[in-house]
């Protein structure tokens, strides 16, 4: 096995009948979840294993010609407890790492993998290599584990490159059930199937059948600057999802939480909401006290257009921020990112930063 390690800078080369080929470097980092869990015999329920079992259960991956690195979490988690510590903590950890590999797989639980993967699409500024998400349905030792097809298809596409050396996938991505999605414009969409994720208002960046076909137009190519990473994120925000018959207190109550500074309005349909008085003036109240709304629609696809009804034009005359047709998770992570790093909540916004939005 060829074991001659480059660093990004030197992929610039074409391979020719007479180069020697480059062996890539692929760090894989565990979190936690499914993938690399275990039954506990007495209670039957699932508990993270050592992760050196997640490697010994897939000995394909020594087959591949990558070079393929591994960190774990001291304690891996269930991706319920994920939080924006960690997102920083699994920031930096690329960051420390960047020079050294092409590309970066994370394990990770698929019940906020979307959440992680959009909040590490802002924290990676001009992100220029591969840094894939996956994990599984079933753990890996299962006879019908989705793991394995799920880890080893993400290791290849971390390590892909197209004919000029370069990353073929030079973004955040999501990688489940043959698809890879963009991190920031995905969902979890089921809690048993193998296609757990969608992402509903943009196009795959790849498909794997018997070849793994890159869908190039719809991928992100890198800025020219050197990656930043911003270690902050304000969790000082609420999530609203609006029904039939809110309660004029459910207002009061987000209004009076301390220290609170923005919420995610999620909205019917292209953005529509009650237009009962008492809820355009408590929401207008709210505003004028300083917290700033967003509105995204509550469907998996589509986009919010304040104004097209009126059920969503008082919304915009009382200073509600349109989200367009961003994933809650993306809305989510892009509102404590913006907070946590004092810029403008309405020009964030109507800003599309790493490709989770589509404007105009
Ligand atoms: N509860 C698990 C988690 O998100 C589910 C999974 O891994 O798919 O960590």
């Amino acid at each position: 096995m060829q074991r001659n390690y480059s660093e990004f800078s030197r992929h610039r080369i074409i391979h020719t009948a007479y180069s020697i080929p480059i062996l890539k470097k692929v760090l894989l980092i565990y979190t936690g979840g499914t993938i690399g869990m275990m039954e506990d015999p007495s209670s039957h329920t699932l508990r993270p294993f050592d992760f050196k079992h997640l490697t010994s259960q897939v000995p394909e991956i020594g087959k591949f010609n990558i070079h393929l690195e591994t960190l774990s979490f001291e304690k891996p988690i269930d991706s319920s407890d994920m939080n924006p510590e960690i997102w920083i903590k699994l920031a930096s950890m690329i960051a420390d790492h960047y020079e050294n590999y092409n590309g970066f797989v994370i394990l990770h639980g698929s019940d906020t993998m979307a959440y992680t993967a959009s909040a590490l699409s802002f924290l990676l500024e001009n992100l220029a290599k591969p840094v894939i998400l996956t994990g599984s349905q079933l753990p890996i030792g299962t006879i019908r584990t989705d793991g394995k097809e799920n880890l080893l298809t993400a290791i290849e596409i971390a390590a892909a490159t197209d004919d000029m050396g370069l990353p073929r996938v030079p973004e955040v991505a999501i990688y489940f059930e043959y698809k890879l999605l963009r991190g920031n414009r995905t969902s979890k969409v089921s809690a048993n199937h193998f296609n757990a994720f969608s992402s509903g208002n943009y196009p795959l960046l790849a498909e794997a059948g018997i070849k793994i076909e890159y869908h190039t137009s719809s991928i992100r190519r890198p800025s020219n600057g050197p990656l930043v990473i911003r270690k902050q994120f304000c969790r000082d925000i609420a999530i609203l999802k609006l029904f039939p018959g809110l309660q004029p207190q459910v207002l009061d109550a987000f209004r009076s939480i301390p220290g609170l500074k923005a919420i995610i309005l999620e909205t019917f349909g292209s953005g529509n909401a009650s237009t009962e008085s008492w809820f355009i003036s408590g929401l207008h109240a709210i505003i004028q006290s300083g917290i700033s709304v967003v509105n995204i629609t509550q469907c998996s696809s589509g986009s919010v257009v304040q104004g097209k009804y009126e059920t969503s034009t008082g919304l915009a005359r009382i200073g509600v921020i349109s989200g367009n047709d961003m994933t809650t998770e993306a809305a989510v992570t892009k509102m404590m990112f913006l907070l946590g790093n004092g810029m403008r909540v309405s020009e964030g916004f109507a800003t599309d930063l790493r490709g989770e939005v589509s404007l105009g």
